[in-house]
């Protein structure tokens, strides 16, 4: 979609990043975290599905995986519209981690593509923890079939949710994604083009797209832009006062 070009982080001890070093182990141990306990639940959902295999199972499979698919292409347009237009890169716990990056994303849409896999995607496997780590140790797998489905594909699909975004502003990509993106299994650049032109009001999904259509056709986004401006009326014109109310 567009080259690569612009400041690249220096080498550092934990790779190449510009933050501390603190949320530098935090993100590592965020994708540690989510791998361990991930594989854990993964091989229980594995040995339930190979041990209860029949044709009800695989339609209950193939129905939750969409289902989650869905789910997690709309998820994305939810947390991505909100940070854009609700709030400021000073409100408390949120504005400086996930705020402001989307509000430098519209800024500078190039500079996620010189972050490494680490810096990309941690944040994502982060915020899956709160979900992965109680359904790992407390789920009934089995009792529970669907639900553990869709959980285990819904956090897959948020996982990669950041590299999707990556790759669509990235100018060469690997044939395989580029193949993906073709046939609008993950963002393609040509879809999320939308999202980066004026008037920068729809378009907000970046796992597929798939949902973007059906909720630019039912107005979804103006209503959600229109309460962000409202609830966040405060937050908006301290921004602006800031010169970051929009990051565009
Ligand atoms: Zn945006
Ligand atoms: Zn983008």
């Amino acid at each position: 979609m567009m080259q690569t070009i612009g400041h690249v982080p220096p080498t550092r001890l934990l790779g190449r990043y510009s933050y501390p070093t603190s949320h530098r182990v935090i993100e590592f141990s965020a994708v540690i975290a989510f791998i361990g306990f991930g594989g854990v639940f993964a091989v229980g959902l594995a040995s339930s599905f190979i041990g209860s295999f029949d044709g009800a199972t695989v339609a209950v499979t193939m129905v939750a995986v969409l289902v989650a698919a869905l789910a997690a292409d709309f998820a994305s347009g939810l947390v991505h519209a909100v940070c854009d237009n609700l709030g400021s890169v000073h409100t408390p716990v949120v504005g400086q981690k996930f705020i402001r990056s989307f509000r430098e994303h519209h800024s500078d849409p190039l500079d996620m593509t010189r972050g490494d896999f680490i810096r990309v995607n941690a944040d994502n496997f982060l915020i899956c923890l709160p979900i992965l780590i109680p359904v790992t140790l407390w789920l009934d797998v089995d009792g529970h079939p669907f639900l553990a489905t869709f959980l285990v594909a819904m956090m897959g699909f948020v996982v990669v949710t950041n590299q999707i975004h990556k790759w669509a502003h990235t100018a060469e990509v690997p044939g395989p994604v580029r193949w993906l993106q073709a046939h609008r299994l993950v963002l393609s650049p040509e879809h999320h083009r939308v999202h980066h032109t004026p008037p920068y009001d729809s378009h907000y999904c970046i796992t597929s797209g798939l949902t973007n259509p059906f909720l630019t056709r039912i107005g979804f986004w103006p209503a959600l832009m229109r309460l962000c401006h409202r609830v966040g009326r405060i937050g908006h014109h301290e921004a602006a006062a800031a010169g970051t109310s929009s990051g565009r």
